[in-house]
């Protein structure tokens, strides 16, 4: 670990941890984003619409099938064989 990362890390947790509650109200605390929970696909963060492909290996959600492997993991994509009906 880098020096610098550690002192900013001892002052962060200094800063967060021992204040006391009259002190709190003063500090500019990182305030909570907001996060979308909403699934989207890893190529173009577009929302699938009625059918998505998903890597049974790292979970990653794309609208349209990936040709060779998957983008993130690189894991091989086999075709599904036509079945006989
Ligand atoms: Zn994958």
């Amino acid at each position: 670990m880098k020096t610098g990362y550690l002192q900013d890390f001892l002052t962060l947790l200094l800063t967060h941890y021992l204040a006391d509650n009259m002190t709190r109200p003063h500090l500019l605390l990182p305030r909570p984003t907001t996060v979308d929970f909403k699934a989207s696909c890893f190529d173009d963060n577009s929302a699938p619409k009625a059918l998505a492909f998903m890597c049974s290996v790292c979970l990653t959600l794309l609208s349209a099938s990936p040709e060779a492997s998957c983008p993130v993991c690189e894991t091989p994509i086999q075709p599904k064989e036509p079945t006989a009906t």
